[in-house]
């Protein structure tokens, strides 16, 4: 079930597997990869469209497969999520997260890191346990932290949903809506839960500058943000032309492409020094 994709990544598709052996040698991969220490921890800087100031960074996992090479997480994350895996996984980033940032911390840098979790992690009722517990091995403040959740995530069962991130609120973590606009959520619960961020998906702001259905969207999705008292990022920023119609609109922090790719976390020292000249 891989195959090469045009950018030289291998694909990995568990749906192409039609018996559920391949599907059980994927999950003991999975598993593998963990003691096999195959998985890496990429950051992607997030930036005050304003000054452009470096404010966070958002955790995104990689997998450096034996065989395969580079797996994306679009690749393996679904099946993670189907089987539970992802629970062990939001661990590893957790705590790798946790690591750079005091090492950040530690040089002078203190910018706040986005994880991204899974339905399956909303639903771990020890959740908010389990963070305060990483908080306090690693003497990070719960503003260190902000945790990034997909509408679906959060419609797939709203109730216990809202029970986690109430808990994860109250103790002082941001909590982002992630992929905006591409989900079906409704506008009852952004209003009833306790978030500080909103992050208007890439498939708007890739071709904003373009595409006058896509920047009417963007402008309403900030003004909306804006007035629930949210703060407002934008993903997907490829060009110099985009940032600047971002910043117009008042958007407040962006991420993109233009500023830089996830990189490994061991390189973001650097990649902040060149920056900053
Ligand atoms: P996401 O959370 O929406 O992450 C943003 C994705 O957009 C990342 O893809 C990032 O590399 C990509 N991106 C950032 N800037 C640009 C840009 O300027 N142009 C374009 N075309 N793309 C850009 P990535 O790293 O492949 O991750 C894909 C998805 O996999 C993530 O989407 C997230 O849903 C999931 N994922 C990644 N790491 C984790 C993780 O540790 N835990 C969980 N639960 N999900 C993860
Ligand atoms: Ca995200
Ligand atoms: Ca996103
Ligand atoms: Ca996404």
């Amino acid at each position: 079930a891989a195959k090469q994709r045009n950018d030289g990544a291998v694909v990995y598709d568990p749906a192409m597997d039609k018996s559920s052996e391949k599907s059980l040698s994927l999950l003991t991969e999975l598993r593998n990869a963990i003691e096999r220490n195959e998985f890496r921890l990429h950051v992607q800087p997030k930036i005050m469209l304003d000054t452009g100031k470096v404010v966070g960074m958002e955790s995104l996992v990689r997998w450096v497969h034996p065989e395969r090479g580079n797996v994306f997480p679009d690749e393996f994350i679904p099946f993670a999520e189907q089987t539970g895996f992802i629970r062990v996984l939001t661990r590893w980033v957790m705590e790798r997260s946790a690591e750079l940032c005091h090492e950040l911390a530690s040089k002078g840098h203190h910018l706040k890191v986005s994880v991204n979790l899974s339905t399956r992690d909303l639903l771990d009722q020890d959740l908010p346990a389990k963070f305060a517990d990483l908080l306090a091995r690693h003497k990070l403040s719960p503003g260190s932290f902000c945790l990034e959740i997909t509408e679906s995530a959060i419609m797939d069962d709203p109730v216990r949903a809202q029970t986690t991130l109430e808990r994860l609120s109250a103790m002082g973590v941001d909590l982002s809506i992630d992929d905006f606009g591409t989900g079906y959520s409704s506008l009852a619960y952004l209003k009833r839960l306790p978030v500080n961020e909103l992050k208007i998906d890439k498939s708007f702001v890739l071709n904003m500058e373009n595409d006058v259905g896509d920047s009417k969207i963007v402008r309403s999705t900030i003004d909306l943000g804006h007035n629930m008292g949210l703060r407002v990022v934008a993903e997907g920023i490829e060009s110099e032309a985009v940032w600047r119609l971002l910043a117009k609109m008042g958007c407040d922090q962006g991420q993109g492409y233009f500023m830089s790719r996830p990189i490994p976390g061991d390189q973001l020292i650097g990649w902040l020094e060149k920056w900053q000249a």
